[in-house]
């Protein structure tokens, strides 16, 4: 089975681009949510990142995610040691769902391939592309952020262009293509390289 991963900034549409992919019944391993579960689950980061940020990290068993992010936000060596923690953890979560699955391939969704070097372990990537200021309009219209909380991750992510240079697929989600024939044809070719 083929370990795919899925990727592309903030707003460009990863989520949908998911959902399409699921209802060809290819599974899905949503890397975000599953990242914020262990955080709370997970005992080895649990001891780790109190260790490293202190009591506070956790409130009532539950990750105080506004007392880490105030933590981290603008320092990056205190990120990098958080990454630290984290992505060997996660990625190893995303590796086992992977081995569970069946079908010729399955997908893991997330912000962060190239930069957690998860891409490692996957057999193929495939980008997510959209202009940025259409990614602004779409998240903003999706309520929950506004434009500075946004632009302020954009900047945080790689680079948009470099990020899609290195995806083996990219789906253009620009808004003039229809995504669900790419997705089609990107199954199609992804089932017959699983195939092979
Ligand atoms: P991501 O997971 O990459 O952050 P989403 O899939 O959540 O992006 O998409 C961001 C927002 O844009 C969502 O509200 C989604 O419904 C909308 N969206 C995504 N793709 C399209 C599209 N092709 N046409 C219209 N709206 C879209």
């Amino acid at each position: 089975m083929l370990q795919i991963g899925l990727t592309g900034g903030i707003g460009s549409g990863k989520t949908t681009i998911a959902n399409i992919f699921s209802t060809l019944g290819v599974a899905i391993y949503d890397a975000d949510s599953a990242a914020k579960n262990l955080m709370n689950t997970n005992l080895q980061i649990r001891q780790q990142l109190t260790e490293l940020f202190g009591a506070d990290t956790y409130k009532e068993g539950q990750l105080n995610r506004a007392f880490l992010s105030s933590k981290v936000f603008n320092n990056a060596p205190l990120l990098a040691e958080l990454n630290a923690i984290t992505h060997p953890i996660t990625i190893q979560d995303s590796i086992d769902w992977f081995n569970r699955q069946q079908g010729p391939y399955a997908i893991k969704e997330a912000a962060l391939i190239f930069e957690s070097g998860s891409n490692k372990h996957l057999d193929y990537t495939i980008g997510v592309w959209a202009e940025k200021e259409l990614r602004i309009e779409r998240v903003l219209e999706r309520g929950g952020l506004d434009r500075a909380a946004i632009l302020a991750r954009m900047e945080k992510q790689m680079d948009e262009s470099e990020k899609m240079k290195r995806c083996d697929f990219v789906i253009d989600n620009n808004g003039e293509k229809s995504v669900i024939a790419q997705v089609f044809e990107l199954h199609q070719t992804l089932v017959n390289l699983a195939d092979r």
